[in-house]
Formats: C-alpha cells, structure tokens, sequence
C-alpha cells in the first residue's frame, strides 16, 4: 500500500504512520519528497488489517491510503486468474456452455411447476428455478409454499432431469433447503445477512448469490468473500438489476457487471433479466445482451399464464415467449465462442 502525506507535514507524522505499518507486518520505506512524502508498505495482508487501514487514514499527516491489492481474496481473480466452474450437480457453470436456468418466479402449485419444468427442459435449460421462501417487501404479500414448495421443486427436478435453484433466507433453514436443493439462492435483500452468508458457507451446496439492490461491486464480491472463508467456494455472482433515478423499469439491469465482475473475479456471471426488467417484454433482449457481455448463466422467470401469477407476473416470460427466445440467445452464445443447449421443444 502507499500511505501519501500532506504536504508539509512533519517527520514524526511519517514515523509514527511507518511505526505502525510494522507493527502490523509490514517492510516499510518512507519517501520523503521535497513538498509531498509517501509511505510503501509491503508484506502486510491488506485484507486481514481492513480496520488498521480505515484507521490509518485518520492519522496525523495522511492525506490518502491507496490500496494495491484487493479487500477480498478468495473470490479474487488476481489470486487465482482460471475461471471457476462450478459443479451443480453435474450441470457445469462457468464452462463453455451458457447454462440456462428456468421457472416461476415462485411455486404455487404442483400443476404450475410440472408444465413449466418439462417446456424449460425441453427447451435445453438446466436448472429449475422456483421460490418456495419468498422475500417480500410487503407482510400481505404471497410469501410462498415453504417445504411443501420444496418436495414440488424436487420431484419436478426429477422427473425433468433438471437440477434446483431456490432461495434460502433463513440461516436457521439452511440444511433443510439444501437437503431439497442444488443451488442455494440467496437474494438481493439478503446480499448482507451476514450470518446467512456463513451458514451458506459452511454448506457445501453451490450458491447464487444475488447483488444487492444498491451494492457496489466490491461489495457483492465481499459477500461472496464470506461465503468462501467458510470453506464454500461453489458460488456464482448474479447481476438482477440496481436500483437507479430511473422508475420506466423495475430495476436497471447492469450489463457492464458481466465484464466487471468477471475481470475482477474467477466466479461465474449469472443474470436475471426478470428482476433486472420488471417487464416481460425486455427480458429476451436485455438476456441476449447478457450473452453477448458474457455472462455463464442466464436465471429466467417463466410462467404457464403470467396474468394469473402470485408473484412477478408482469416480469414473467409464457412458455412461448421462453421457446421463442432461446434460439436467439443459441445464436449469439455462438458468435461469442460458447454454446447453449436448445433442447428438442425449439
Ligand atoms: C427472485 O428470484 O424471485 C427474487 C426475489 O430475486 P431477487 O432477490 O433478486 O429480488
Ligand atoms: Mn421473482
């Protein structure tokens, strides 16, 4: 790190702040400039000394403290620059393949699940995605069919062959949801439950880990730090849209989080156009700008009849709507170097 000091500062300033970097581990050599002094630090685990470093800013002397390394490490692409795949249950993400993963919104009943699943798999997608806990802003709204939604998902994963996203908000239900689940979805408005974060850690069921409605990237990345200090590294990233001064959407989507996220991380990228749009009839272009950015894994809400959905209808593809985009999305897969399965329904 480099610590600047104000101009004109005075030398037991520059003493004390290089005292301190060694007693916190680090070599350190003062430069002292003719109007500006700087302090290099090296050695030192920056993102172990995170607290020294804030304090260090408040200092006598310091004018700035700039970091050479990041505040996260496991999840970090300059620690281990080969992408991460993650293995969900034989269904690789972050591979060549972009991965397709399909559903309702959330589970309401047997009938809906079972028509939605067997349109999704034969249309090539991979990962059923369902809600049975559902996180709702408003205490009226559906809150979802709890374990009951769970046996549906898994027994649709079943016969469909397709592996299982759902959300999980409860640290207290963490192995129960993984008992049912191949992929622990942890939603936006709990990308800073940190005690859910170490419990998904210390599982060894993938997770989805969604950015937060007003996270910055290093942020997103910090939550996923905690899940990976646990000793979880199967985690993918998702883009599912930032709340912005922009109201025609529901969110706006972040494309450039793809490049972002993928250049700073060796994670998977997946994006959620649904959440991302709030409106059906953008999701099939915002998903195959997702494709063309990048990303590994596209999460998309479909539904048999969106007008009678208890939750996210508006956003929610039909199952036309879902076959008509997924040639589409083949295409571009293709013209950027990766595949994407169709399936025999396209
Ligand atoms: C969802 O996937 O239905 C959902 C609630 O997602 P998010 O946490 O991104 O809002
Ligand atoms: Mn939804």
């Amino acid at each position: 790190m480099i610590v600047v000091m104000r101009p004109g500062c005075a030398q037991k300033d520059v003493a004390h702040v290089s005292e301190e970097l060694e007693r916190h581990g680090y070599t350190v050599k003062p430069i002292i400039g003719v109007e500006k002094s700087i302090v290099c630090a090296v050695g030192g685990e920056e993102h172990k000394n995170i607290d020294f470093l804030e304090q260090l800013r408040a200092f006598d002397g310091v004018e700035d403290v700039l970091l050479i390394t990041k505040p996260y490490k496991f999840v970090a692409r300059e620690t281990r620059p080969e992408r991460s795949v993650v293995n969900v249950g034989g269904v690789l993400v972050g591979g060549n393949e972009v991965v397709m993963m399909a559903g309702p919104c959330t589970v309401e009943s047997e009938e809906q699940v079972m028509e939605t699943a067997a349109a999704v798999a034969g249309a090539g997608a991979k990962i059923l995605r369902g809600g049975a806990f559902k996180p709702s802003t408003s205490p009226y709204s559906f809150q979802g069919m709890g374990k009951t939604g769970l046996e549906i998902l898994r027994e649709a994963g079943r016969r469909y062959d397709l592996r299982v996203v759902t959300e999980v908000m409860d640290p207290r239900k963490v192995e129960m949801v993984a008992a049912y689940a191949d992929v622990l979805q942890v939603g936006a408005r709990n990308m800073q439950n940190y005690d859910l974060l170490r419990e998904v850690g210390q599982s060894r069921t993938p997770v989805l880990l969604k950015r937060g409605l007003s996270a910055k990237y290093e942020e997103l990345l910090l939550a996923a730090e905690y899940i990976a200090t646990g000793g979880n590294e199967a985690i993918m990233l998702c883009e599912r849209g930032i709340r912005t001064f922009e109201t025609h959407t529901r969110n706006t989507l972040d494309i450039g989080a793809v490049p972002v996220l993928r250049g700073l991380s060796h994670l998977p990228v997946v994006v959620d156009p649904s959440q991302g749009t709030g409106k059906r009839d953008l999701v099939s272009a915002l998903s195959m700008a997702a494709v063309a950015a990048g990303a590994d894994s596209l999460i998309i809400e479909v539904h048999p009849n969106p007008d009678a959905a208890l939750k996210d209808g508006p956003q929610s593809l039909t199952i036309q709507g879902y076959l008509d985009m997924v040639p589409n999305l083949a295409r571009i897969a293709e013209a950027v170097g990766r595949t994407m399965a169709v399936g025999s329904l396209v």
